[in-house]
């Protein structure tokens, strides 16, 4: 069976007082009641805290980011190496604000994603279209060009190690989710890419997680589809009771 997912992006939100504290709520009302892997991704300066906190628990602790190269004069940046050294083994790739705010393509993040893997880290690499694709009926071939030009190139072995996060840029942050229909239907499509390009082992054993908008009030619905393991949550993942609640639609 695949595995089911829920994680929470925190973005640029949590100092490390509020981290701390969030996390407290999180293991105080018992995660560990749910068949989800439930994930959490601090701000980098956090990240340290955040593993020590929830050692011993079932909350994993991921990166929002990485560079590519193993190491070097590239200020402000943090390694592969960096992450493991502090136990943490999860990294999101990919998302839709680095690939907007900091002109992440998918030649690089096909590089992240190779440095990723070879240090046997997992991926949680994410992908989806802006509204101008979907109004065009541009968004099927966007996605297959994001998948197939930042993730194909990996070798069969490394797929244990990815995850897929579909996230339709028209729907982060705005509050207008895809409807569970168009979130199965994206979903679908990108497990038959998965079936025709990869390996049909592969493509019914890779989960692939839905952001966008998930609130306690839609995830079940959205969770409920064949296609959807999981979810991505940003601004809900910030509040516990909410993404404990999102944790139990699953
Ligand atoms: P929202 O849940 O705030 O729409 O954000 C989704 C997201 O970008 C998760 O990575």
């Amino acid at each position: 069976m695949r595995k089911k997912i829920v994680a929470g992006n925190w973005k640029m939100n949590n100092d490390s007082q509020q981290t701390e504290t969030l996390l407290e709520e999180l293991l105080s009302k018992k995660p560990e009641n749910t068949i989800a892997k439930i994930v959490v991704a601090p701000t980098f300066v956090n990240l340290q805290a955040a593993v020590k906190q929830t050692a011993g628990s079932n909350i994993i602790v991921a990166a929002q980011n990485m560079h590519q190269a193993e190491s070097g004069a590239y200020t402000g940046e943090i390694s592969v190496n960096m992450l493991k050294s502090i136990k943490v083994n999860t990294v999101i790739l990919g998302h839709s604000e680095r690939r907007a705010y900091f002109h992440e393509n998918n030649a690089l993040l096909a590089q992240k994603v190779t440095t990723a893997l070879a240090h046997n880290l997992t991926v949680i690499f994410c992908f989806g279209e802006e509204l101008a694709d979907r109004q065009s009926g541009n968004h099927f071939n966007l996605v297959e060009s994001q998948l197939r030009e930042g993730l194909f190139h990996i070798s069969e072995s490394d797929w244990a190690s990815v995850v897929l996060a579909y996230e339709p840029v028209w729907a982060i942050g705005t509050g207008e989710t895809a409807s569970p229909e168009q979130a199965q239907e994206m979903h679908a499509f990108i497990r038959s890419l998965l079936h025709t390009n990869i390996g049909s082992k592969i493509a019914e054993e890779t989960s692939i997680l839905y952001g966008g908008s998930v609130k306690p009030d839609n995830a079940r619905e959205i969770f409920s589809k064949p296609d959807v393991d999981g979810g991505l949550i940003g601004g809900a993942a910030l509040k516990a009771d909410d993404f404990l609640a999102i944790v139990a639609g699953i």
